[in-house]
C-alpha cells in the first residue's frame, strides 16, 4: 500500500443495522439488519440487471471518492437501495458470522463456481486455500460437484477444506501440481477451475489444469505479472473474469467514520451501524 500523508478509510465488508436513510431510499427502513457487498451499486444499470453488480456503471468502492470505508463505527452507503440486502434474522442470530461472509468471500467463491460452470457430476479444481478458495469449495459442493480438488499447502486450511467438501488435496506447486491434478482426473483435467490466488504461477496452473472445453474462473484480483486472457490461446476453454475489479486493501489501520453534514448530502444513502468487526472475513 502506498504511504499516505492523510491516511485512508479502510474496509469494504460489513453487516450492520440501518440507523438513518435519505429521502430517496425506498427498500430500507431504520432498524433493518443489512449486509453490504464490498462494492456499492445502483442495482438498476445494464450490468446490475445481469447480476454483475461489481461492474455497475454508477457504482464504486468503499474508502474512495469521499465514501466511507467499512471498518468505522458507522458507514455511509451510497445507492443504498441497490447495494444493501436486508437479512431476515435478528442481529444476535447465531448465523451472524456465516452471514458476514456473504459480504465478500462467500459471494466471491460462489461467483467463481457459477462462472466456472460447476455443476452435478463435474470435477472441480480450486487453486488456493485462502478464505475465497475455501468458500469456493463450499460453493462447489452446494452445486453438486462430484470431485473437488483443493490446491494448497496450509495444513489448517487444507483440513478445513476437507471438512467443507474437498475430496482430494494437491500440495505440490507448478508443474508437479499440474501433473497431480491430471492424474486425479484420469489425465483429462478439471471441468471447472476456480483460481483463488491471483499470482502468476497460480493463474498459469489454473489454465493448465482445465480440461479442453473446461472453464476457468478468476476470483482473485490478478497481480501485475499475471497472464491476461489475450496472452492465452490455442485451447478450447472459457476464461471468465471474477467480481474483483479492484485490488483488495491490506492495511491494518482504520478510522472511525466521521458523520458530518457534508457526507449526508446525497439522499440515496443510508447510515449503517456496524454490529461486529469486519476482520473476521479477512483473506
Ligand atoms: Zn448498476
Amino acid at each position: 500500500m502506498e504511504p499516505s500523508e492523510t491516511g485512508r478509510r479502510m474496509g469494504h465488508e460489513f453487516v450492520g443495522v440501518v440507523e438513518d436513510i435519505g429521502d430517496a431510499v425506498r427498500t430500507l427502513k431504520v432498524g433493518d439488519l443489512v449486509v453490504s457487498p464490498f462494492l456499492w451499486s445502483d442495482g438498476s444499470c445494464v450490468f446490475c440487471q445481469e447480476g454483475l453488480h461489481s461492474e455497475c456503471l454508477h457504482g464504486g468502492r468503499y474508502g474512495w471518492d469521499d465514501v466511507d470505508g467499512g471498518q468505522g463505527e458507522a458507514v455511509r452507503v451510497p445507492q443504498a437501495d441497490g447495494t444493501l440486502v436486508v437479512l431476515p434474522v435478528d442481529k444476535d442470530n447465531a448465523l451472524m458470522p456465516s452471514l458476514l461472509t456473504l459480504s465478500d468471500v462467500m459471494g466471491t467463491g460462489h461467483h467463481a463456481a457459477v462462472t466456472a460452470k460447476v455443476g452435478p457430476g463435474k470435477n472441480v479444481a480450486v487453486v488456493g486455500d485462502g478464505a475465497v478458495g475455501l468458500c469456493g469449495v463450499i460453493a462447489s459442493k452446494r452445486r453438486g460437484a462430484e470431485q473437488i480438488i483443493l490446491l494448497g499447502n496450509n495444513p489448517h486450511r487444507i483440513a478445513l477444506g476437507q471438512e467443507l467438501g474437498a475430496t482430494d488435496v494437491v500440495r505440490e506447486r507448478g508443474d508437479e501440481a499440474i501433473e497431480r491434478v491430471r492424474e486425479l482426473t484420469g489425465g483429462l483435467g478439471a471441468h471447472s477451475v476456480l483460481e483463488c490466488v491471483g499470482l502468476e504461477q497460480a493463474v498459469g496452473t489454473a489454465l493448465e489444469i482445465a480440461r479442453p472445453g473446461g472453464a476457468v474462473a478468476g476470483s482473485a484480483y490478478p497481480s501485475t505479472t499475471s497472464p491476461r486472457p489475450a496472452s492465452h490461446s490455442g485451447r478450447t476453454r472459457a476464461l471468465a473474469a471474477g467480481p474483483h475489479r479492484y485490488a483488495p486493501t491490506s492495511s491494518s489501520c482504520c478510522q472511525t467514520c466521521l458523520r458530518d453534514g457534508s457526507s449526508r448530502a446525497a439522499s440515496s444513502t443510508a447510515w449503517v451501524r456496524s454490529t461486529r468487526c469486519r476482520t473476521a472475513t479477512g483473506r
